[in-house]
């Protein structure tokens, strides 16, 4: 067996049960295809059976060792005994199939993390919309206490583990092919009837499992991605690669607070993301108020690295600025947004700040959003304003998981 795949003892600090550390297995989807050969060759099993393995665990999001039966009984067997294959569990969902879908998820030891479903076409019918953004989290909780964000409000608990990033992919279409199937029999049912109105058989055709609901990615979920680098990159790679999620890497983006080392780490890794950075503030005195990660990367340190990024990369940069009433909206900060927008051929996304329970801050009117950016457009400045209404729904992530660690508290869950 090679090295470092046996059994990590306790890597999440779980407590020791009587006095022993817990046997914790590495899982099954933090590694990759070459780790896996490597590790049936030890087995002494041929080449074979890692495409077979690979197939039940990212096309067809096999739920359990059992239900891989191409796989001789004796190679599960060993395989349950040397790896864990976690699945994430649902613990609670926001919204409709047709919309922004929430998901909160409790992980194996009892921590909550969230993923957001983003349709890019509503279903009209009940067949699936036929594009998906998926924005998933990579930390429980995060460190970096931005002062109007919901994910470090209590702290950050842990980075999440490889498997854990890449199973938000695979637990959502998990639940969409269940929803899938649950309406297309709904809508059989209907057929049946005498004088039913559906739509045509054609458009209620189940997809084949192993078709990819989410093809875009955005790591913009709870956590600070790039403190959670080296699992960050690897999961990214299992979802990229094509015995994986077969998601191409241009349709993933990472979002990141502005830690400018990591940022140039990213610069010379081979693969083509893209990059956010969330700004929301254009100069030091704005962002020191709101980010205290501005403190140890001021501006001009974190614009030098996006500018060798984009030097290396070649690529466009987004800079996101959430507008915050009388922090950030002022039409003076659009001129030294402007300039930083230009010197890094760097677009803007304005986002209205979603109101989070027990912060003070609040959104700006329309119009004031409005003329932000008709500002920065004067000023040359490709930018977008998201327009629709904040519900409860497209609150940013975070929130659902502090409503919920915090009834917790009080009440167990629901189901
Ligand atoms: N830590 C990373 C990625 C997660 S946060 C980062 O900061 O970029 C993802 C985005 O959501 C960030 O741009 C963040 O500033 C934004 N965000 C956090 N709280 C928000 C809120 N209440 N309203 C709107 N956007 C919010
Ligand atoms: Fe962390 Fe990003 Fe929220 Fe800041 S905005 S606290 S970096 S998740």
């Amino acid at each position: 067996m090679p090295r470092g795949f046996r059994q990590q003892i306790n890597p999440l600090g779980l407590p020791a049960r009587n006095g022993y550390p817990v046997r914790v297995l590495t899982d099954i989807k933090s590694l990759s295809r070459e780790e896996l050969e490597a590790q049936f060759k030890v087995w002494g099993e041929p080449a074979y059976r890692v495409p077979q393995l690979l197939d039940w665990l990212y096309a067809r999001r096999a739920a359990s060792w059992e239900a891989m039966s191409n796989l001789p009984k004796t190679l599960r067997a060993k395989l349950a005994e040397s790896f864990s294959l976690q699945i994430l569990e649902l613990a609670r969902k926001q919204g409709s199939p047709d919309t922004t879908q929430k998901y909160l998820w409790k992980l194996a030891d009892g921590a909550f993390i969230e993923s957001v479903l983003i349709p890019a076409n509503p279903a009209l019918y009940g067949e699936a919309s036929d594009r998906h953004t998926l924005c998933i989290s990579t930390q429980v909780g995060c460190a970096y206490g931005c002062r109007f964000c919901a994910s470090g409000l209590d702290g950050w608990k842990r980075n999440l583990g490889v498997h854990e990033i890449v199973e938000q992919v695979l637990a959502v279409e998990r639940v969409c092919e269940k929803q899938m199937l649950e309406a297309r029999s709904l809508m059989l049912d209907k057929a049946a009837e005498p004088d039913a109105e559906v739509p045509p058989a054609s458009r209620i055709q189940h997809q084949a499992s192993s078709d990819r609901v989410v093809n875009n990615i955005v790591v913009m979920g709870m956590g600070e991605p790039l403190a959670n680098y080296d699992h960050l990159i690897k999961a990214l790679k299992i979802l990229n690669a094509p015995w994986g999620g077969g998601i191409g890497a241009r349709r993933m983006t990472i979002s990141t607070s502005g830690l400018a080392p990591q940022i140039r780490k990213l610069a010379v890794e081979p693969m083509q993301f893209r990059l956010a950075i969330s700004l929301h503030g254009a100069t030091d005195e704005v962002r020191n108020r709101i980010m205290p990660v501005n403190k140890k990367y001021p501006l001009h340190e974190l614009v030098n690295a996006c500018e060798d990024y984009q030097r290396v990369k070649g690529r466009m940069i987004t800079l996101e600025y959430i507008l915050i009433a009388g922090i950030n909206d002022s039409l003076e900060q659009t001129r030294p947004l402007a300039s930083l927008a230009k010197r890094l051929y760097a677009k803007v996304n304005l986002i209205p700040y979603n109101k989070v329970e027990g912060l003070p801050w609040v959104r700006p009117a329309d119009e004031v959003c409005e003329r932000f950016l008709a500002a920065l457009e004067k000023n040359g400045v490709t930018a977008t304003l998201r327009r629709e209404k904040g519900g409860d729904i497209d609150a940013a992530c975070g929130q659902l998981r502090l409503k919920t660690e915090r009834e917790l508290k009080s009440a167990p869950l629901p189901g």
